[in-house]
């Protein structure tokens, strides 16, 4: 489960705000990830959760903004929307396409006290 060293790793930049910022507690992190991200959602709340024992996001509210995925097909140049990236333009059915939303994994915003 590679959404374990993910975890781990937005929890460092978390802290790594916070201590620029002076904070004590974080109280909200959002997370923008992408339907393509390779991230599964729910992985990543239990990982989170894991993690973040005795850090300053213990007790945070984790808030994950799922994006949908699009991609522009490069023969027929339509827009479609994809849940993964092993499919096809439906318009033409060329594989030769381009993603330009849904591979989003970071931290949104954060909210301190
Ligand atoms: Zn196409």
């Amino acid at each position: 489960m590679h959404e374990l060293s993910i975890a781990q790793n937005i929890i460092e930049i978390v802290e790594e705000h916070a201590a620029k910022m002076k904070a004590r507690h974080v109280t909200e992190i959002v997370l923008d990830i992408g339907a393509v991200s390779g991230v599964v959602p729910e992985n990543l709340e239990f990982a989170w959760e894991v993690s973040a024992k005795n850090t300053v996001v213990e007790g945070a509210l984790l808030k994950i903004n799922f994006i949908e995925a699009k991609a522009v097909c490069l023969e027929c140049k339509k827009e479609f929307e994809l849940d993964d990236i092993y499919t096809m333009c439906p318009h033409c059915g060329s594989f030769q396409f381009e993603i330009i939303q849904g591979k989003e994994l970071k931290v949104k915003s954060i909210k301190i006290e």
